[in-house]
């Protein structure tokens, strides 16, 4: 079995030989554990903060050890009486072909339910980001003017649409392609759109919000974050989601210059963090499973194929080659 290992500390942008794809022994399932066979595996832009040192919200990657992260797979061995073999599993031991784990560390998902990779997407771990984000933190209200940034990825998409489902009066996304930009108007349904690349983010919000903002879904940061404020309304809210601009930085990131805007408009800052809106979990599949069936939510998945491809698919989400979540198969 393959599994890929952190053998040193990034520094700016995670190069190749910061990792290693190591052949190890599959180990057979103690009492009360299980053998796992990973079908879908997840890259997420949060793996990169793991790879550093620095104390956070999830203990760092240990050096010369299997990563971690969100995957889904088939049970092929067990010792645990409440998993079968055959049973499909989302567990937190990605980036590997096999995993043995305690069986308490499995929830068993239906694959007659949902597309197996929907579980690390639109009805996983993001697509709840995006939910408790929006109407949580956010406190989310019919007829607010929604700013979502990453608009085509995988917790963007989800916000801007959602808001729509909910009666957003006006959702307006940014991306970092023109083919993004037109996906978001065309098919997902955003009001307006923009590149981000194409030219000030600050004039190009001012311009696809006449009338201002009243929520901002920030998975950014930087001038993301500054052009927000600045077209923030009365009461406006912020969620501080992500700041991927500076996920690779090397220096601390200078702050918005205007907070001062946050007097005037009264306005609130607040960051979340998923892991602390699981009670959310049913209401969530409930609510957003229904719009997935009936085809009123849509979303993409960039799929990368083979553990090989495992470190390169990760760095595509940091580049922005995927659009929906990228998600690395392994098998059927
Ligand atoms: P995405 O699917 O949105 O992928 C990341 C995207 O970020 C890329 O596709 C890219 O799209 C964009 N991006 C990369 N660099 C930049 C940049 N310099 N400026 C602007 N955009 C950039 O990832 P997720 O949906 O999984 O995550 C979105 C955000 O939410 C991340 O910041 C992540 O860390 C955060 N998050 C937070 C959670 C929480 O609990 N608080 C939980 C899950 C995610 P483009 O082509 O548009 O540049």
């Amino acid at each position: 079995s393959r599994e890929w290992h952190l053998v040193s500390r990034p520094v700016g942008w995670p190069k190749p030989e910061d990792f290693e794809l190591r052949e190890v022994e599959i180990a057979q399932p103690g009492p009360g554990q299980v053998l796992v066979k990973n079908l879908y595996v997840s890259v997420d832009p949060y793996m990169r903060g793991r790879m550093s040192a620095a104390k956070s919200y999830v203990a760092p990657y240990e050096l010369g050890k299997a990563m971690q992260g969100g995957a889904v797979g088939v049970v092929v061995a067990s010792n645990d009486e409440g998993v079968a073999v055959g049973d499909h599993v989302l567990h937190f031991n990605g980036w590997r072909e096999y995993a043995t784990f305690d069986a308490k560390q499995a929830v068993t998902v239906d694959p007659e339910a949902a597309p197996l990779s929907a579980y690390l997407g639109v009805l996983g771990m993001t697509g709840l980001t995006a939910y408790a984000g929006l109407t949580r933190t956010l406190s989310f209200k019919e007829g607010d003017t929604v700013f979502v940034s990453g608009a085509a990825g995988a917790v963007g998409s989800q916000v801007g649409q959602i808001a729509k489902l909910k009666g957003a009066a006006r959702v307006i996304g940014s991306a970092g392609s023109d083919e993004k930009v037109k996906l978001l108007v065309e098919e997902y349904g955003f009001d307006a759109a923009f590149n981000y690349k194409n030219g000030s983010v600050f004039e190009q919000l001012k311009q696809a919000a006449p009338d201002g903002i009243d929520v901002y879904f920030d998975n950014v940061g930087g001038d993301h974050l500054e052009a927000a404020i600045g077209q923030l309304n009365r009461d406006g809210r912020i969620a501080i989601c992500g700041a991927i601009s500076v996920y690779n930085a090397t220096e601390p990131a200078p702050g918005p210059r205007n907070l001062a805007r946050l007097i005037q408009t009264r306005g609130r800052i607040e960051g979340f963090l998923v892991g602390d809106h699981y009670d959310l979990q049913p209401q969530f599949v409930q609510e957003v499973g229904a719009w997935v069936r009936s085809g009123e939510l849509k979303y993409r998945e960039t799929v990368v194929e083979g553990i090989e491809n495992n470190l390169e698919a990760f760095l595509g989400v940091l580049r922005g080659d995927n659009i929906g979540k990228m998600v690395v198969k392994l098998g059927e």
